[in-house]
């Protein structure tokens, strides 16, 4: 018999709206019902709280006064708990795994920084092991084919124009498992780089750029549809040169990525962003480095070193130094801030955090809202918007 919870009493957030003392149903690793599905698929079974018999039998969970949203979807993270999915090796991936599921993330791509081709490569091949055992949605390579000019904090000696046979290199290096990539269009081979990407169906993020509006333009219409961290990286909106800025909030084929950190944006650019994209538009992420679940102090991003200061990230030495390095950032601090500070709506947020990167990355189909059918990934908040719980595929990773 397939074991069967309910969890009950609690704001369920679902794609149609807000359910007041709604339930969600697991049985196994996926979900059966929720509140509006329920006289549906569960006709004639469920007889009460462990009161049934065979699989009519289940444990209920009072969540009375708690939010149950979709687990998060972090399509931007490069680590975290101490630990760099840039080191190559499957245990430290696992261990920034483990962490930002901790935080509410339980569907993540694994982003590399910019590195040597052949060890970008090795990294593609221990990253795509995580992504066929279903520990990861698969692989964002960061870079190294990004602006010099706009390398925050990737190291310039390694930077190099996009030509398509290296983005082909890496593509293949991933061996099925490269789900994005993020380059600067306006460099030699940019734009049939984007489009051999797109080809491939990969997504073309543009991102660390120093591209102008028009060409940004043309970016997109070679297929790019993802805007690398939004603002930061490229050049600002300014009112005679509209920037790549512009550019990628304006066409509907674009999906903005935001770091709500309170570092990286101002919740008031964040909140114009926001408005101009709209709710399906936009996906929150972490850009987490190693420090993300941890104290203050140094940490290592690829090949450089990182000062982490009142949960700030910045680069500590060599030509970059004093850059902001990714962030501290897990998802369930930029839910909170999202809500709270951000005066989004809980639904626009979990657009946000869910839906959206899982359409994105291409699995909506199992994970990115709480619909019967898909995985069993949520996470509960209490009334003030802090983390009490985190299930994925129906396990519990943090009991509430
Ligand atoms: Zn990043």
């Amino acid at each position: 018999m397939v074991e069967r919870t309910v969890l009950a009493g609690a704001r369920v957030v679902l794609p149609t709206g807000v359910v007041e003392d709604g339930r969600v149903t697991v049985e196994g690793r996926r979900i059966a019902a929720n509140d509006s599905s329920e006289h549906a698929t569960a006709t004639g079974s469920a007889t009460g709280s462990g009161g049934g018999r065979g699989r009519d039998e289940h444990a209920t969970l009072d969540l009375s006064g708690h939010w149950i949203v979709p687990g998060f979807v972090d399509m931007h993270v490069h680590g975290g708990g101490g630990a760099s999915f840039s080191a190559g090796d499957p245990e430290e991936a696992l261990t920034a795994i483990r962490t930002h599921r901790a935080h509410g993330t339980t569907t993540m791509v694994a982003s590399t920084v910019t590195g040597d081709l052949d060890d970008l490569a090795r990294q593609a091949a221990v990253l795509s092991e995580l992504t066929e055992q279903g520990d990861l949605a698969g692989i964002h390579f960061e870079g190294p084919f990004i602006s010099p000019h706009r390398c925050g904090a990737h190291q310039p000696e390694l930077l190099r124009d996009p030509h398509p046979a290296d983005v082909r290199k890496l593509v293949d290096a991933a061996r099925g498992a490269a789900r994005m990539m993020t380059l600067a269009p306006e460099l030699a081979g940019g734009l049939d780089s984007v489009r051999l990407l797109a080809d491939h169906g990969v997504v073309a993020a543009v991102g660390h750029t120093d591209s102008s509006y028009e060409a940004t333009l043309d970016a997109i219409e070679a297929g790019a549809t993802v805007a690398t961290h939004l603002f930061n990286a490229m050049p600002s909106l300014l009112h005679r040169a509209p920037g790549p800025i512009a550019a990628l909030l304006e066409d509907e084929r674009v999906t903005v990525e935001l770091i709500n950190d309170g570092t990286h944006l101002h919740p008031a650019v964040l909140e114009l962003a926001f408005a101009r994209a709209g709710a399906d538009r936009v996906a929150f992420i972490t850009d987490a480095m190693g420090a993300a679940g941890m104290s203050d102090g140094m940490y290592p991003l690829g090949p450089m070193s990182v000062e982490v200061k009142d949960g700030v990230a910045r680069i500590a030495d060599g030509p970059t130094a004093g850059s902001i390095a990714g962030s501290t950032l897990t998802l369930d601090t930029a839910f909170k801030r999202a809500v709270t500070i951000d005066k989004l709506t809980v639904e626009q947020a979990v657009r946000a955090l869910s839906a959206n990167p899982a359409r994105l990355l291409g699995v909506a189909d199992r994970v990115g809202s709480l619909e019967p059918g898909k995985d069993a990934d949520l996470v509960v908040f209490d009334a003030s918007y802090d983390l009490v719980g985190v299930m994925r595929k129906g396990e519990w990773v943090l009991r509430p």
